[in-house]
């Protein structure tokens, strides 16, 4: 951790992040795509209803097929994230604006601009190395490339994205996927 890291981590009460009681975990996902993306669309594709991801690289357009399995697990993290009670996603029905995603819990539409930059900090959290230690209050995320320490908590994160533009942030994801039983 570099000295700057250190002391923003001490003002801000996150000196429990170097507890040598609590093993740091990397989440472990595979990427969607493996580059940062920019999402263009999500919609489906084929009489089966398959989730498909159109975005764009420095090449052009792209786009690949989700498997259903991949989708509903991706969605149910960010259920997780906003606190929505649910169990098990039963389907997902991906319209012009929403997606509207059916729970053993009820119903809940997501808009579609939310559900892309959703999607895109998702597949972020898959090619960035973060670290989370998960503690009482929440989690400590470590980013190493970017040298930045944030903390989450229930509903919130210290980080930019989270504090100024109210959306969820990679910390928020990679805590909740290390929270999740994998499959
Ligand atoms: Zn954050």
């Amino acid at each position: 951790m570099s000295k700057s890291a250190i002391a923003t981590a001490a003002n801000s009460g996150l000196g429990f992040y170097s507890s040598p009681l609590v093993e740091p975990e990397t989440p472990k996902i595979s990427p969607l795509i493996s580059q940062s993306i920019k999402l263009e669309n999500i919609d489906t594709i084929g009489s089966g209803n398959t989730p498909r991801l159109v975005y764009q690289t420095s090449a052009g357009r792209c786009s690949r097929l989700v498997s259903k399995a991949d989708f509903a697990r991706i969605w149910s993290c960010f259920l997780s994230i906003r606190g929505v009670k649910h169990s098990r996603i039963l389907e997902i029905n991906i319209t012009d604006h929403s997606l509207i995603i059916q729970t053993n819990q009820g119903t809940v539409a997501v808009d579609k601009n939310q559900a892309k930059m959703f999607l895109s900090r998702y597949n972020r959290v898959a090619l960035e190395p973060l670290q989370v230690r998960l503690i009482p209050q929440g989690a400590v995320v470590w980013n190493p490339d970017h040298h930045t320490l944030s903390l989450v908590k229930s509903g919130g994160c210290t980080c930019e994205d989270w504090r100024y533009r109210q959306t969820i942030c990679k910390h928020q994801i990679a805590a909740q996927l290390c929270q999740m039983p994998s499959d």
